[in-house]
């Protein structure tokens, strides 16, 4: 064939179109939007911004912000356009909406390479190479095929998802190692509560304020997986009979004195209460908060999580969410280029790849985009270095555990770390893993 085919030209298309055009190849790129429209989607602009006008911190000593300069060096069609229209705030790269999607459709449009083509894509085509990027919010004939592609399995539909910390900042002074009545592989970490931490914390979640719910939201919720704040409002003893139950949980360190009703006392080491943290990545840098769904807002959960013993100053990676988010099984479906393992002429690339947010969703389709031109010229692949940013998101994509895999931002936990010895200071050490993945990218792009 002659060209590559992308599908969808949202924030991966669009930039995976580009890197395709770029390295002189011609690229048929599919846009149902101006034809159908998405439930969330409000103009036919490329690129569109769903929600926030924010592609998050520009500093190198945070994640976002080296994948960013990365991205940059990699020559980004998104990122540069979103340095050409931004706006000021802070610390952050926010860009005003309209002119950013609008500089994209353009950039995009008027490439001489690449032809727009406004159509619904219904099947997975088989003429050429093809990067479908149809995004959280593929449509459903699309979804459907996608599905079928996969035995009929690995592309979900999921509307909630637990937050998740980063484990340098739990204090493992307060939370043990065990699975419950100690199963398996010691494999959980306990964060034990006594009766009046347990009183405190549900009244907190009772009293919470949850993140307004869009109407296409309220479609559904699947049975145990049910957001916290509403089992806590369920009863007072409702969350201990589901994921704070402490049975088969004795703590090591403690033993805890119970007042029967009649008065009298014995003696336990099963604490009132448990929150379980389970690893959620290949590195054990990540936990998430078990059966914590939730539909809070951010700045609560991180005020009410941190009454959590344990979790007094955790940081968290990604704060629990609900919304649509149509994502495939990737650590069993691709490889690290983002290519189907079960068609050969197949990338995806964006936020159905799981990754999560803005730039992580054009991060893919830059890394799809490159390696279907790769493909196309029947040239070697190109995976980034694990010690940048870049490398290390389609890396923990792979790697993840398939069982609870869920959409991720990129984050310094997901990084090579370091040699030697940590470096106790969060910025130096930041500092140091930025600046080694900016060389192991000027290094990597000379060979
Ligand atoms: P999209 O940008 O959605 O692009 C996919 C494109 O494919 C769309 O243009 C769509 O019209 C098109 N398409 C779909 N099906 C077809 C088809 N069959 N044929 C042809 N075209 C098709 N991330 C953040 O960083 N910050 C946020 O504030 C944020 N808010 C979000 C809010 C919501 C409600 C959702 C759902 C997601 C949010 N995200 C946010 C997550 C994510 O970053 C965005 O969804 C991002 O747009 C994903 O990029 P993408 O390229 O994968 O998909």
């Amino acid at each position: 064939s002659n060209h590559i085919n992308v599908i969808g030209a949202g924030l991966a298309g669009s930039e995976a179109a580009y890197q395709i055009a770029k390295r002189g190849i011609p690229v048929k790129l599919y846009e149902m939007r101006g034809v159908k429209p998405t439930p969330q989607h409000k103009t036919s602009n490329f690129a569109e911004l769903v929600c926030s006008n924010s592609l998050r911190g520009d500093s190198i000593t945070n994640a976002v912000g080296l994948l960013k300069e990365e991205m940059r060096q990699l020559d980004s069609l998104i990122i540069s356009s979103a340095d050409e229209t931004r706006v000021p705030a802070g610390g952050a790269l926010a860009v005003d909406r309209e002119g950013f999607a609008e500089l994209v459709t353009s950039k995009v449009s008027n490439h001489p390479l690449i032809e727009v083509i406004r159509a619904e894509v219904t099947e997975i085509p088989d003429d050429a190479i093809t990067v479908i990027a149809s995004g959280p919010l593929t449509s459903d004939d699309l979804a459907a095929k996608i599905h079928a592609l996969n035995d009929g399995d690995g592309f979900y539909f999921y509307d909630a998802a637990a937050p998740i910390v980063d484990i340098s900042s739990i204090d493992m002074s307060k939370v043990y190692l065990k699975s419950r009545y100690d199963k398996g592989e010691a494999a959980y970490l306990n964060a034990p509560m006594t009766k009046e931490e347990f009183q405190a914390f549900q009244e907190a979640l009772v009293d919470a304020e949850v993140a307004e719910i869009k109407s296409f939201e309220k479609e559904k919720y699947f049975e145990g997986c049910m957001p916290i704040e509403v089992m806590a409002a369920r009863g007072f003893k409702t969350m201990l009979f589901g994921p704070m139950k402490p049975v088969g949980l004795e703590n090591p360190n403690e033993t805890y004195t119970v007042t029967k009703r009649d008065g009298t006392t014995y003696e336990t080491s099963v604490p009132y209460a448990v929150v379980q943290l389970r690893q959620d990545d290949a590195a054990a840098s990540l936990y998430n908060i078990v059966g914590f769904q939730t539909h809070l807002k951010w700045g609560e959960q991180k005020r009410i999580f941190r009454m959590i013993p344990g979790l007094e100053n955790a940081e968290f990676v990604r704060y629990g969410v609900m919304h649509r988010n149509s994502y495939m099984d990737s650590p069993n479906l691709l490889t690290q280029t983002f290519q189907s393992k079960n068609k050969d002429n197949l990338f995806f690339a964006g936020q159905m790849t799981g990754v999560e947010g803005y730039v992580e969703s054009a991060a893919s389709g830059l890394v799809a985009g490159i390696n279907a031109a790769k493909l196309f010229e029947e040239a070697a692949p190109v995976v980034f270095p694990e010690t940048t940013a870049i490398g290390a998101l389609p890396y923990y994509v792979i790697h993840a555990n398939s069982k609870n895999f869920q959409p991720m931002n990129v984050n310094f936990g997901i990084i090579k770390e370091l040699e030697g010895e940590r470096i106790r200071d969060k910025k130096e050490r930041y500092t140091a893993i930025a600046e080694r993945a900016l060389k192991d990218l000027t290094d990597y792009l000379d060979v």
